[in-house]
């Protein structure tokens, strides 16, 4: 239609009695070709009645087409402006979407243009609160996982949230460790410890693909790790830049929806985001307090430990030994055998006297073969019988060495708190190494608090 004004319905209403005056300019010869009275038909006020009647009807018809189209329009108009404040009052809030028929649809009740676009708009909204509402599940799924920094409690809610979301009961999470694959933490799972050699979950790792294993109700299923016969188990692999660093499996009683599937995907990116993150602070972790070749805690780590539990038993009045631990003639080891075995030696010495501490007790490579062990709350009497039990075993130890056995001895010098009563740990620590060179000049493999 050619354009008028800038008005719809006005370009309308002047098409419409525009036609309607041509049609009235044109009923008086139509009637007069119908055998009308020329007189009549061609005189003045016939035109003029004809005329009007053309312009009535125009008139009327723009003003039915202005009821029955304008409210529907507007009616579209009033629903798109309350979905557009809807869609302003979440955003931001984690809000969910609450957009039923009632309050966001519009009655579809022609089976025409109008209808079709009413029906088209409800399409629209239910499409545009679903991916509202994922959104939404996405941000809060993202915003639980960074509260987390350690792995073991990243791996447990994360696992639990995703189940919660994706609705199902029994699941598992595995992640990579020192290139092995390793059950993390499992729900609702009876039987998980082969979990880690499963063929799917590794063909899931290797490909970095979702494997999805439908079981058909007919099927006998052998060894079922659920409490309930599932009818679908998700591997989805949990991947991070190309590399995957575990997997997520997930069983339903019922099958998954493909949205569930979807959505996983979204899921999915943040949990690696998460997860990888989780393993860098771990590494990162490690690396500041962990000695790389006998796996217990290093030099600055270690007696930054000894400082903090020397202040506690200051505090609470409670007890506190510390056993200086140094290898019999270690250099022979390392000129007859190599330093290969020689680190070998002090990681199975590493090894002993970590099985004869108990829970909370520390123990610190302070350099070379060099040890140091803290014994929480014990007395000079412990501190001399845990020494005393590390000295044997490491004396009756022999570590092999292709056809040979390889045994060293350590002396061990101890000072316990508050018997030496001191002020600072370091006071502690050198009355522990005197000790120990007593040991040393009386002729090693000793203990002496
Ligand atoms: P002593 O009975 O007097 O303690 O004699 P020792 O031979 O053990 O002498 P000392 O404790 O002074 O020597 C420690 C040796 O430990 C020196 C060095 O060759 C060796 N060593 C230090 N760090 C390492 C290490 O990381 N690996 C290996 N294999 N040897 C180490
Ligand atoms: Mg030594």
């Amino acid at each position: 239609m050619i354009r008028i004004t800038k008005r719809v319905f006005t370009d309308l209403a002047i098409w419409m009695m525009g036609f309607g005056i041509l049609v009235g300019i044109i009923f008086p010869f139509f009637m007069l070709f119908l055998g009308m009275d020329p007189f009549m038909a061609m005189s003045w006020w016939f035109f003029a009645v004809c005329m009007l009647a053309g312009l009535f009807v125009g008139a009327v018809n723009i003003l039915l087409a202005h009821r029955v189209v304008g409210s529907r329009l507007n009616l579209l108009a009033k629903h798109m402006k309350d979905i557009e404040n809807h869609l302003k009052a979440i955003t931001g809030k984690a809000q969910s979407v609450d957009c039923t028929p009632e309050n966001c649809h519009i009655p579809v009740d022609s089976e025409d243009a109008i209808g079709a676009s009413s029906l088209a708009f409800n399409h629209l909204v239910d499409t545009l609160a679903k991916s509202i509402q994922i959104e939404m599940d996405i941000r809060t799924y993202t915003q639980l996982l960074t509260t987390y920094l350690e792995t073991d409690q990243l791996c447990r809610n994360a696992l639990v949230s995703l189940m919660e979301m994706v609705g199902c009961t029994s699941g598992a999470i595995l992640i990579e460790e020192d290139g092995e694959l390793r059950v993390n933490h499992t729900m609702g799972l009876t039987k998980s410890s082969s979990l880690s050699s499963n063929p799917l979950i590794l063909d899931s790792m290797q490909t970095l693909k979702r494997n999805v294993i439908n079981i058909p109700d007919d099927v006998m299923l052998e060894g079922v790790m659920t409490s309930f016969r599932p009818s679908q188990i998700i591997v989805e692999p949990i991947v991070y830049k190309q590399l995957p660093l575990g997997v997520v499996v997930l069983a339903s009683y019922e099958t998954f929806s493909s949205e569930v599937l979807d959505n996983l995907d979204l899921f999915g990116i943040s949990l690696a985001l998460a997860l990888h993150n989780a393993m860098t602070y771990d590494q990162v972790q490690k690396l500041a307090a962990i000695d790389p070749l006998t796996n217990v805690y290093n030099r600055r780590f270690g007696l930054s430990r000894l400082h903090e539990e020397f202040v506690r038993s200051v505090k609470q009045n409670t007890a506190l030994a510390v056993l200086m631990i140094d290898i019999d003639h270690f250099k022979q080891v390392n000129d007859v055998y190599g330093h290969t075995v020689g680190d070998r030696v002090l990681r199975s010495i590493a090894a002993s006297v970590r099985s004869q501490l108990r829970e909370g007790d520390i123990l610190i490579r302070l350099g070379g073969d060099e040890f140091m062990v803290v014994l929480l709350g014990a007395s000079r009497s412990d501190a001399l019988e845990v020494g005393e039990a590390i000295r044997r075993q490491v004396s009756e130890k022999h570590i092999k060495y292709g056809e040979q056995l390889i045994q060293v001895t350590l002396s061990i010098g101890g000072a316990s708190f508050p018997e030496v009563d001191v002020e600072y740990e370091k006071e502690l620590v050198e009355a522990a190494d005197q000790a120990l060179y007593r040991v040393k000049e009386s002729g090693r493999n000793k203990v002496s608090v």
